[in-house]
């Protein structure tokens, strides 16, 4: 009888941890803070960059897990559409890690404000990255003053400022240096239209939830040099007018801001926020994915747990029967 109550005491308490672990068990993506984001973008790009790329999160695993859960991605990035400037391959991530916006020369007007808006306000990522890059083709057009058809014309009318800035600052420029020096002036006004022309975004750069970082990839090297903030980002700011945060953003996100600030009223924002895509994911799960295909994407943690409960069960049964022989 003692040897049968040490044996349902360890299988209480085998229980009593599985049963923890099942509770705490940790979402397939959590949310990064403005640096941590920052640390992982520059990590992925050094391993591109020296050719230690590791590429994670490209496996069917995590396509499932992204469908069944929805995407949280830790940054949003706008790059140049350049077939040379892959974001997501520059960075070394996966699925589900990188908010991507590609359009020719990286320009900032109200449909990537949309996009970008998508990103850092309704997703929550914690950075934003205007990736410009050497040797573009768009940038390269207008300091040529080059002959445009189509609606060409209206997307390089973005990049014309900061090509005459560049050329006013620097008169001695030409050539290749001229182009290189108007690419990072480009990163720093698409940087500034879009805060200049979006308040959702200039609410998460100033309750710190949000960074905006300029960078330029080297279509040669690999490398992306990284500008860090605007400059004059304060000063944009303050010119543009008043933040508004338009979404509540994730559950995930709402913590982090929750942590940092320590507001009651973020608790009730994250519960109202039962965002679209959750409840799309919620969906998908439900109807489109095949059953085994659902568990495959669950702990194994169940299983033990499972298994436990039916041996303790079949103990309990054969002490009893014993007791009443
Ligand atoms: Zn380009």
């Amino acid at each position: 009888m003692k040897r049968f109550s040490t044996i349902l005491m360890i299988l209480c308490t085998f229980l009593l941890l599985t049963g923890s672990a099942l509770a705490a068990e940790v979402p397939t993506q959590r949310m990064f803070t403005p640096d941590e984001a920052m640390t992982q973008l520059k990590a992925g790009n050094d391993r591109f960059a020296t050719g230690h790329a590791i590429h994670p999160n490209q496996d069917r695993q995590r396509r499932l897990a992204t469908t069944a859960k929805g995407q949280h991605p830790f940054a949003t990035v706008i790059a140049c559409s350049d077939s040379r400037v892959p974001a997501a391959l520059l960075f070394d991530q996966g699925i589900g890690d990188i908010f991507t916006i590609k359009v020719a020369g990286n320009v900032m007007d109200v449909d990537e404000i949309g996009s970008v808006e998508y990103g850092v306000d309704h997703l929550g990522t914690p950075v934003m990255v205007v990736l410009g890059h050497t040797h573009c083709g768009a940038v390269t057009a207008v300091v040529q003053d080059a002959e445009l058809h189509g609606s060409i014309p209206q997307l390089v009318d973005n990049i014309l400022p900061a090509v005459k800035k560049t050329r006013h600052d620097h008169p001695e420029l030409t050539g290749d240096a001229l182009v290189t020096a108007a690419v990072t002036n480009n990163v720093w006004q698409s940087i500034s239209d879009l805060l200049m022309n979006s308040p959702a975004t200039r609410a998460r750069v100033m309750n710190g939830t949000l960074q905006v970082v300029g960078a330029v990839y080297d279509i040669d090297t690999g490398k992306v040099d990284w500008l860090g903030i605007h400059p004059r980002q304060a000063d944009i700011m303050a010119a543009a007018g008043p933040a508004v945060q338009t979404h509540a953003g994730t559950a995930a996100e709402q913590g982090m801001e929750k942590a940092a600030h320590g507001t009651a009223a973020v608790e009730k924002a994250a519960h109202d926020t039962d965002t679209m895509e959750e409840h799309d994911a919620l969906e998908i799960e439900k109807q489109a994915m095949p059953e085994h295909e659902a568990q495959s994407g669950s702990s194994p943690l169940w299983f033990i747990f499972f298994l436990l409960v039916i041996i303790l069960a079949a103990v309990f049964m054969k002490t009893r029967a014993k007791k009443s022989e």
